[in-house]
């Protein structure tokens, strides 16, 4: 048998084709669903609208596309698709360093990061795609924070932020270097603001045992659960009331239930619901007043510089001795806005604590009585660390909120029929002030109550509340996009498609995914998606690691940035999407190293090549002549072939199913190594193969092609074509249909 001139592997040729022939025949759109059919809505992350595609990305989309394709190959009707997420400091600050509007820069962004997603062939439904600085999508995050707000769940509170003077601007802790302002350099001051905050706290507790079912349910990755409880922070205790000597109870809480003797004192949260029951004198309720001012985030870490108010009360200890009572926010980041018990032979931050405070006390403390050892109600408890948080922000790009400030009526909502409150797009940021409240044909407005003269609320939403939205609207159909939310929320399309069969994310996702389960929760029992009835908004989860080089972060700073258009450009995009998935499984974080790509690439070529020359062996077979009858010597070599490539098949199969993209490219690498020892050996064996044989390899490279499609969809499809095969629809999972050859 002559070796035929292999044909070469030209992956910007067969690229181009297979995206032009998807885009002809819109082969990504969501289907409409119909009764009973199995179906998947695979949540990929909503990126940043920031500047450019990373590796990072190109990392995430890989896995979420290999999964959406190997889905819909099985049958499975697909929803995949994404929003922008567009608001919020990265792009305010990229549209400050380029002098446009944030508008117009997110806009750009959006536009060249999806010609590079485009190129690099993820199967995005794109009709379903968006911006949440749109109207018609930020009226989303309006609707839901009219919504909470009537139903408590949102709350006006007072908080600090950081200040610049002279930028005359509230920052966010990343624009606050060294204590210095990032534009100005001058020093930050902490003040005080009243603030819209989130109230998460009423859900907490459910979000927690919903956690064990998720993690009953095997769809959650073990990274995406211990995500969930890292944000939950749940401490498990026993709480008792002890006794002040006017009688006055409080709940103590400590995770020590084994040493309630060895308490040295009680310490309160500043954001205790009771706390200022414990506030007896105007020198303490001025240092609780400061204390709020001055940032209660602080973790245990700190504990050595971390506030410490000492109210002069004592309340009586388990063992009978008197404990001072105070008050710190060393308390929040451990265990949530309550009251503890400090033992400081357990717990290195009650340690730090009690020695300042026997440093604080001149005179040895006036112990009141010493109350006889009461017996105490020891209860088995819980505390959370996961609270409350702000969700309001001092700047211009963002969601305007959907409050009006009114002499006459106070704080007034805006009716819902009068939403959006649109943002104006020629907003120039320059990081001074904020821009919005210097317009007057934003701020001035009448009363929607009254009619009187009244100002719009000029701070808006953190990008934070759009993200408790932004994995929704992928499930409604475009035409359906404009229509009221209460519509929306009815459309059958979209209560079929969740909860989201799979969310795909990086591991950095967990406060997110935390907070839309919260809200998901709260949409249901107010009614929107009553549907759901265990309020998880996504069954399954698998969160990823990232992608780092030389052991490090990738930075323009350190020159090892690891660009995605360039590695494109030289390989293709199907080369780099095998090559970050074959590279590392999706929860070890990817040490980026150029053999990866290039052992991916000569993987790719292999294939290419050897398929065709097979399939030029077999169309010179079968028009030669079959000659005389011989005896059939490699019939064990084309079973043993046959046996292989079920077990591939069963093997993939199940690693796709857990999104264990890793280990199926391995075995795929695997079976076509045995593919080319088939044909070794019963070359050995006969000298050539024959038509029994060729038919077997053919066989075997066509079922290759089926399970490469998730991972390099573009070679695949036009190896699928090559074998005879119609490449107009689906390309099937093997196995699946009547499709896949016999
Ligand atoms: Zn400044
Ligand atoms: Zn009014």
């Amino acid at each position: 048998m002559t070796e035929q001139p292999a044909k070469r592997y030209d992956p910007h040729a067969i690229e181009a084709r297979r995206q032009a022939a998807w885009r002809a025949r819109d082969a990504f759109q969501t289907p409409s669903l119909t009764e009973g059919q199995p179906h998947k809505y695979i949540k990929p992350s909503a990126p940043f609208t920031s500047g450019n595609i990373h590796i990072g990305h190109v990392r995430s989309y890989s896995i979420g596309d290999a999964y959406a394709r190997f889905s819909r190959a099985r049958g499975d009707a697909v929803l995949f698709a994404f929003g922008f997420d567009a608001f919020g400091l990265p792009a305010e600050l990229g549209a400050i360093a380029s002098g446009e509007s944030p508008s117009d820069w997110v806009s750009r962004c959006a536009t060249h990061m999806t010609g590079q997603l485009q190129r690099l062939g993820f199967s995005f439904d794109w009709d379903r795609s968006f911006l949440s600085s749109e109207a018609r999508m930020y009226r989303w995050s309006q609707w839901l924070f009219l919504t909470l707000l009537a139903n408590d769940l949102v709350y006006r509170g007072t908080g600090s932020v950081d200040w610049c003077e002279h930028c005359s601007t509230t920052l966010a802790t990343i624009q606050v270097e060294n204590g210095l302002c990032w534009r100005c350099h001058n020093p930050v001051q902490l003040i005080q603001r009243t603030q819209w905050y989130l109230r998460i706290s009423a859900y907490v507790p459910e979000n927690d045992r919903r956690s064990q079912e998720l993690a009953a349910s095997g769809m959650w990755d073990e990274s995406s659960l211990a995500s969930q409880r890292f944000v939950l922070g749940r401490v498990d205790g026993v709480e008792l009331d002890l006794r002040a000597p006017d009688g006055t109870e409080l709940t103590v809480f400590t995770p020590h239930s084994d040493a309630l003797a060895e308490a040295r004192f009680v310490a309160i949260s500043p954001k205790h619901p009771e706390v200022e029951r414990w506030v007896a004198n105007p020198a303490v309720l001025e240092q609780l007043e400061e204390l709020r001012s001055g940032g209660l985030q602080r973790d245990s870490r700190e504990a050595d510089a971390i506030p410490l108010i000492d109210t002069g009360h004592f309340l009586s200890g388990p063992s009978g001795d008197p404990l001072p009572v105070l008050i710190s926010p060393a308390v929040d980041g451990r265990f949530g806005a309550t009251a503890v018990l400090g033992i400081p032979e357990l717990d290195q931050t009650d340690a730090v604590i009690a020695q300042r405070l026997a440093a604080q006390v001149d005179a040895p403390v006036q112990a009141p009585l010493r109350a006889e050892s009461a017996l105490y109600e020891v209860r088995p408890a819980v505390r959370y660390r996961a609270n409350d948080f702000s969700i309001s922000r001092q700047r211009s790009w963002g969601t305007p909120i959907p409050i009006v400030y009114c002499e006459e009526c106070g704080t007034v909502p805006v009716p819902f029929e009068q939403l959006p409150v649109l943002l104006p797009l020629d907003l120039k940021p320059t990081g001074a002030g904020n821009p919005l409240a210097e317009r007057a044909d934003f701020v001035q407005v009448d009363c929607p109550r009254c009619g009187g003269p009244a100002r719009r609320e000029t701070d808006t939403l953190d990008c934070h509340f759009d993200a408790l939205w932004l994995w929704i609207p992928a499930c409604v159909p475009p035409h359906e996009r404009e229509r009221p939310l209460g519509e929306i929320f009815a459309l059958e399309d979209l209560r079929q498609w969740l909860p989201a069969g799979r969310l795909v994310a990086g591991s950095d996702s967990g406060n997110f995914v935390f907070d839309q389960r919260i809200v998901t929760k709260a949409l249901r029992d107010i009614g929107p998606l009553s549907f759901i009835a265990d309020g998880e908004p996504f069954a399954g989860c698998l969160f990823h690691e990232m992608v780092i080089r030389d052991g490090r972060k990738m930075s323009k700073h350190l020159g090892n940035v690891v660009d995605p258009d360039e590695l494109v450009e030289r390989f293709g995009a199907d080369t780099v999407r095998l090559a970050v998935l074959y590279a590392a499984r999706p929860q070890r974080t990817l040490n980026w190293s150029d053999s990866a790509v290039l052992r991916s690439h000569r993987f790719l070529t292999q294939v290419w090549e050897y398929s065709h020359a097979r399939l030029a062996d077999a169309e010179a077979l079968a028009s030669a002549d079959d000659g005389e009858p011989v005896k059939d010597t490699s019939e064990h070599l084309r079973l043993k072939l046959s046996t292989w490539c079920e077990t591939a098949v069963e093997k993939i199969t199940e690693e796709m199913q857990s999104l264990e993209m890793h280990s199926a490219v391995r075995n795929i690498m695997r079976l076509f190594d045995r593919i080319k020892d088939f044909e070794k050996r019963v070359a050995a064996r006969q000298g050539a193969l024959r038509r029994a044989d060729s038919d077997a390899l053919i066989d075997a490279l066509t079922l290759l092609a089926a399970l490469l499609g998730p991972f390099a969809p573009h070679l695949s499809e036009e190896l699928w074509i090559a074998l005879g095969h119609n490449g107009d629809t689906q390309l099937p999972w093997p196995g699946v249909s009547s499709q896949v050859p016999a």
